[in-house]
């Protein structure tokens, strides 16, 4: 809260260089009037005062979990903290379920949006991008609630509704408890990627997943990974598809529900 200090510092400053002074000596009733508004004015900075955040606007959303902004000046990539979403532009992983979904997801949330950057112990990754907590609305206080981050913090918002899932960056884990749970219900809910089997997760067994639908070979129909349907097939029967065209090619009919 040391920008609260600084703000009432200041206020204490002006007043009594200025007129106050010599209001205060003509008058000692005075005196209570100014310790009056000194008192008053203490309310609203604290709450007026964003902790230790930046705030700037989202030039371009590079994939779910990364932005980028102009900082101090120069254009800047951020890595939001504590999440990671399916990849979409990664070198050697490809596209992953969901990843697109995740990406559209971010950009429809924040591209042009004017946003809060928090920061935590470190400023940076070991790649140069500012690692951040992002805010659509100002974070008010050293002591965000339940509430607050719900509402407010985008890096809560993808993982309560399944775009990413945690990941910590020590020592950066000013939030670390609340994603926890943000995650387990996420999962608990089947919400976005959670709906995905446990060979199609980005965190399964298969690290390097290119395909975008799932077929069951069995009915051959395939489906967007985040159908319903695709949670309820038979892990035998998921034929992982490159493409649209791939898998018409193969013999597969599009669902009617997801509408891949
Ligand atoms: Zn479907």
């Amino acid at each position: 809260m040391k920008a609260t200090k600084n703000g009432v510092f200041m206020v204490y400053c002006s007043c009594f260089s200025r007129a106050c002074l010599t209001m205060i000596k003509r008058s000692p009733l005075n005196l209570f009037a100014l310790a009056f508004i000194f008192l008053a004015s203490l309310a609203p900075l604290s709450a007026a005062v964003a902790v230790n955040s930046v705030q700037t606007t989202v030039d371009r959303v590079v994939d779910g979990d990364t932005i980028e902004v102009k900082y101090q000046g120069k254009k800047e990539h951020v890595r939001l903290i504590g999440v990671d979403t399916p990849e979409t532009v990664h070198p050697s992983k490809g596209v992953q379920p969901y990843g697109p979904e995740a990406s559209n997801f971010t950009k429809k949330s924040l591209t042009g949006r004017q946003v809060w950057l928090e920061f935590d112990v470190e400023a940076r990754d070991q790649y140069g991008r500012l690692l951040a907590y992002v805010w659509t609305a100002p974070p008010l206080s050293d002591e965000a609630g339940d509430k607050d981050i719900r509402d407010g913090m985008f890096n809560a918002a993808l993982l309560l509704q399944g775009f990413g899932q945690m990941l910590t960056f020590p020592p950066n884990v000013r939030y670390v408890e609340r994603f926890r749970e943000y995650q387990t219900e996420a999962r608990d809910h089947s919400r976005g990627m959670w709906r995905l089997s446990a060979s199609q997760s980005p965190s399964g067994t298969s690290p390097t997943v290119t395909s975008i639908y799932v077929g069951n070979a069995r009915s051959k129909v395939f489906h967007k990974p985040e159908c319903l349907a695709v949670g309820k097939m038979s892990a035998k029967n998921q034929t992982m598809l490159d493409s649209r065209s791939d898998a018409i090619n193969q013999g597969f009919r599009p669902c009617g529900i997801c509408k891949p």
